[in-house]
């Protein structure tokens, strides 16, 4: 079968949109989108008067390199943020399909498909925060169509193995997708095994969603990335709006992709790497602090005593850090992401009780 026999039926057959700039490439008189022939008040050469492409063939090619996957495999969107939408809109009929998630993790997964009408499954990670991936199939009723997997999952910091990964994917295949967000599989240990992206090529039924907001510093950009089958990627398109990527955004990317943003990216990757380990070992000395998470991402999760007094504490530095109680079984953590080295200082001296 194709993953395609997954996807909501009217989706499959829909004449999807298309755009001036799909129809025709490139002349030297474009009269056919409607756009202003004269460029905007105050631009320099960069043709915003004219619509972007819809997936530049120079950032795709880039991301497939980046990614150590083929093109055909590439989807660029606003951020991963619009590709979970999309999966959801594509693959989960309302009232019907059903999406499968591991609290406590990123909240947007059920929000987008509570918002596409979709049921939504929880089956909760483990005491020490890792998969239970028999409890999950165990739970992967017909009606689930996309199952959702966080590594290093967020808030709790900790990294799903490849071999769970592909025992979860092999196990669905035929039924539903599994959707790997490794929005922070940058910062992880080598020992991790890095991204599942490779494993695409094996798999129908295996998404990959990354970013460019976090590790190479773009969230105000808005570009996240879906890596799968070429079938799932030009269905997806079908329904994706006609212009998903704003010509600015797209030079920034392509900036931030050079060899040498690349190279500053993976030096500040190693800062953040090497201030995790430092701040962890100093936040877990501090009274007041029962634990902090194990860490694979660019954050850290603590377990506090009083976490409206630590929070108060930070307030009073003038730092913000991220509430979690919300979370199942984080009903006393705080996340805190980390900062420059003198930022992640400031945490350390505010917790200590250094006065303002
Ligand atoms: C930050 C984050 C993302 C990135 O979202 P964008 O829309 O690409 O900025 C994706 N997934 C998780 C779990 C995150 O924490």
């Amino acid at each position: 079968m194709s993953v395609l026999d997954l996807a909501r039926p009217e989706i499959r057959t829909l004449q999807p949109y298309s755009s001036a700039r799909m129809e025709a490439g490139g002349g030297a008189v474009m009269l056919n989108a409607n756009e202003s022939a004269w460029p905007p008040f105050g631009a320099d050469d960069s043709a915003l008067n004219r619509y972007p492409e819809p997936q530049p063939a120079a950032l795709i090619g880039r991301l497939a390199q980046l990614y150590g996957v083929r093109r055909e495999q590439v989807l660029a969107g606003r951020g991963s943020d619009e590709a979970i939408d999309l999966l959801m809109r594509a693959f989960c009929r309302a009232g019907r399909d059903a999406i499968l998630i591991s609290p406590p993790t990123f909240g947007m997964y059920a929000v987008c498909a509570r918002i596409q009408g979709a049921d939504v499954i929880e089956v909760p990670l483990r005491e020490d925060f890792t998969l239970d991936v028999q409890a999950m199939l165990a739970a992967a009723t017909p009606a689930v169509k996309l199952v959702l997997v966080c590594t290093p999952n967020n808030p709790t910091g900790q990294a799903t193995t490849h071999a769970d990964i592909e025992r979860l994917t092999r196990a669905v295949a035929d039924r539903a997708i599994v959707v790997v967000d490794e929005a922070y599989v940058e910062f992880a240990d080598p020992e991790c095994g890095g991204s599942v992206a490779p494993l695409i090529a094996r798999y129908g039924n295996l998404a990959v969603l990354r970013t460019l907001s976090k590790a190479y510093a773009l969230a105000g950009v808005r570009i996240g990335v879906l890596l799968a089958a070429p079938e799932i990627i030009g269905l997806l398109r079908r329904i994706m709006s006609p212009y998903p990527l704003p010509a600015p955004c797209i030079e920034g990317a392509l900036r931030v992709l050079s060899p040498q943003g690349l190279a500053i990216a993976a030096r500040r990757i190693a800062i953040i790497r090497s201030e995790r380990e430092r701040v962890r070992n100093a936040l877990s000395q501090l009274p007041g602090v029962l634990a902090v998470l194990p860490s694979q991402a660019n954050f850290l999760t603590l377990r506090c005593d009083d976490v409206d007094e630590v929070q108060r504490c930070l307030l009073a530095h003038s730092i913000i850090v991220r509430d979690v109680r919300g979370h199942p079984r984080l009903g006393d953590a705080l996340r805190i992401t980390l900062g420059t080295p003198q930022q992640n200082d400031c945490v350390l001296a505010a917790l200590a009780g250094v006065p303002v």
